[in-house]
């Protein structure tokens, strides 16, 4: 069967897995750890070992090769490289998505690679690890397709600064195949002898554990959650009960080379091995390789999470039309020109865009703008705003109007062509900018708090659509200082409100470790909280004739105005089985 090229870019995923304490000490003790390691061992402060990662997600690499379509009977594992994000916690439920990134072509009598990438989560909402893989393919070269680049990787000259001696049991592949490999090579001599062996033999994978014990033992000794990186070549099979040694070189601060090899024949087993490790923070919230559209970003509130989301790695479309705070002029290009300059001063990645969110089309080129520049967009912030401040009596039509174009219609334009990219793509986080002022009400802002307050209404139902494909709307309400607020808010409140204030909330519902959807927050001056459409238990009232007239609402009003017991509903269909019920 010929190989399934157009699954390169496809999803593979999403793969769930719970696993317990047991299943970690299980892993640990299948690769070799004892009582010289013992917190892998022993439920009391038990660690994880990191290679338990790709250990307990090693199911998922059969699921890329089927998508490939490669020949099963001929895959060998390649190459793995493990970044590590989070510590492993000592149980719960670990979630998966991928794809395949590439197939390459190494000829017809060499085999293909196909490469995969996968992130794994946990279900604290963490980020632990990510894969990145290749599966040789020995029945499948010669498809006439792109060629794989040559990696260099050389070893220091000098003798290792580590040398690990260790030795796996006679019976050791028995004991690993219970973390979830059991495939017969490693178990039934029968099967081995027919492939080709002497008799069963080692699981790549086993001996990886064992170099990644190897590996803690000497650089960061019971620190696993020091780990960064684990990257290698599995080139050699090996046989159980065979001495191994794992050698390691320290090339520079927090960063190591190594290789696994057979202490008989000195055979390398595992060869071109990094390892990274030190102290970084791990839960530091990245964006790398996301894409980022954010409208009105060239002022204010918009420059402050564009530069933040690009120093975090997020490639960046600055949209700024380059009005006047109310909105009038004919725009310009250089607020958003500067804040691109600016990220790209500190080799960060952006591209400008000046279209006017008001129209469709503007939207359309916004969102163009992120593919021709990225290839896609995983984050919009709908941000551009304007003031047209009157009291009712004096707000004539225009005034009303084109406010409501700005934030209402501005936001709809943009969402609407990224929303179907993120569809597609299984993946998306929405912001919606609300004010205070729709929240709650401001006098002199009736345009302005109708078309804040009617956005809260689009991510409701919004997020309703996005829920089956990961995509999270949520909607922030800022208070910050801007070209907006100056000579609105007090100046002493002004000079404490600094749009970084607000920026760390934005940041967070963008991540990926975003765990809401349909949440409103406030944010200014550093404090944050969520504001919410509640609904009160309410009142079943009844007339003489069953249907109750306003008399009986005026007797019963405060029993229906009251909150206590207030609800909040996630949906329409919430609210109205409610209703079923009570009536
Ligand atoms: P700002 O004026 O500094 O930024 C708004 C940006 O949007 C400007 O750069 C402007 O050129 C751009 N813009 C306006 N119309 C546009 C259009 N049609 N197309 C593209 N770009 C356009 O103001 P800010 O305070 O940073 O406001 C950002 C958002 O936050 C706005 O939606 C605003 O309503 C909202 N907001 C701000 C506050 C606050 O306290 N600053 C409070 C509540 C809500």
């Amino acid at each position: 069967m010929a190989l399934n090229l157009k699954s390169i870019g496809e999803k593979v995923g999403p793969f769930t897995k719970e696993y317990k304490q047991k299943d970690a000490i299980l892993y640990a003790l299948g690769v070799g750890a004892g009582f010289r390691d013992l917190e892998y061992c022993y439920e009391k402060n038990l660690k994880v070992l990191p290679s338990f990662s790709i250990a307990s997600i090693f199911d998922t690499m059969a699921k890329f090769a089927i998508k490939a379509r490669v020949n099963l009977a001929g895959i060998l594992h390649g190459e793995q490289d493990l970044i590590f994000h989070n510590p492993i916690p000592p149980e719960g439920t670990l979630t998966t998505n991928g794809q395949i990134d590439n197939i390459y072509d190494k000829g017809k009598d060499k085999g293909a690679l196909v490469i995969g990438k996968s992130d794994t989560f946990h279900s604290n909402g963490k980020k632990l690890f990510t894969s990145i893989f290749s599966l040789f393919c020995r029945l499948d070269g010669g498809f006439s397709g792109e060629k794989s680049l040559k990696t260099e990787f050389e070893f220091p000259k000098r003798k290792p600064d580590f040398i690990v001696e260790d030795k796996p049991l006679t019976g050791q592949p028995l004991l690993y195949r219970l973390s979830g490999d059991i495939f017969p090579l490693h178990a039934d001599p029968k099967f081995a002898k027919a492939s080709g062996f002497e008799k069963p033999i080692m699981h790549g994978l086993c001996t990886h554990g064992f170099a990644c014990r190897a590996l803690l033992s000497q650089l960061i000794p019971s620190e696993p959650e020091k780990a960064i990186r684990m990257k290698c070549r599995f080139s050699n099979t090996l046989y159980p009960g065979v001495p191994i040694k794992t050698l390691i070189w320290k090339i520079e601060k927090g960063k190591a080379v190594w290789k696994t090899i057979n202490q008989e024949t000195g055979e390398e087993i595992i060869t071109n091995g990094l390892f990274e490790y030190g102290d970084i923070p791990k839960d530091e919230i990245l964006f790398d390789d996301r894409v980022a559209v954010i409208t009105g970003a060239g002022t204010g509130l918009g420059r402050t999470y564009a530069l933040e989301l690009a120093k975090r790695g997020a490639k960046i479309v600055v949209n700024d039309y380059g009005g006047a705070f109310d909105g009038s002029g004919k725009g310009s290009s250089s607020p958003a020109q500067m804040v691109v300059d600016e990220i790209k001063k500190t080799g960060g990645q952006a591209v400008a865009n000046y279209d006017n969110v008001a129209s469709p089309e503007g939207g359309k080129n916004i969102i163009k703008t992120a593919l021709d520049a990225f290839g896609t967009i995983d984050i919009l912030i709908n941000n551009a705003g304007i003031l047209r401040d009157k009291s009712i009596v004096k707000m004539e039509p225009e005034q009303w109007q084109s406010v409501l174009n700005v934030h209402l219609s501005g936001s709809y334009n943009v969402t609407r062509p990224a929303f179907k990219i993120m569809k597609e793509k299984g993946y998306g986080r929405i912001i919606m900018t609300t004010s205070a002022a729709g929240l709650y009400g401001n006098f002199g802002q009736t345009n302005y708090s109708a078309a804040k307050l009617a956005l809260v209404g689009l991510m409701n139902s919004l997020k309703l659509e996005g829920l089956k494909y990961d995509i999270k709307v949520n909607t922030v309400a800022p208070l910050a200082a801007s070209r907006m607020t100056e000579g609105v808010m007090p100046t002493e409140i002004f000079e404490k409100s600094k749009p970084e204030y607000v920026m760390p909330m934005v940041l967070y519902l963008c991540s990926e470790l975003c765990p809401v959807t349909g949440n409103i927050y406030n944010a200014g001056m550093g404090f944050f909280n969520r504001a919410a459409v509640c609904t009160g238990s309410g009142a079943l009232v009844k007339g003489k004739d069953g249907i109750a007239n306003a008399e009986d609402i005026a007797h019963r009003i405060k029993q229906i105005s009251s909150l206590k017991k207030a609800k909040e509903y996630f949906q329409l269909n919430d609210q109205v089985m409610d209703l079923i019920k009570n009536v």
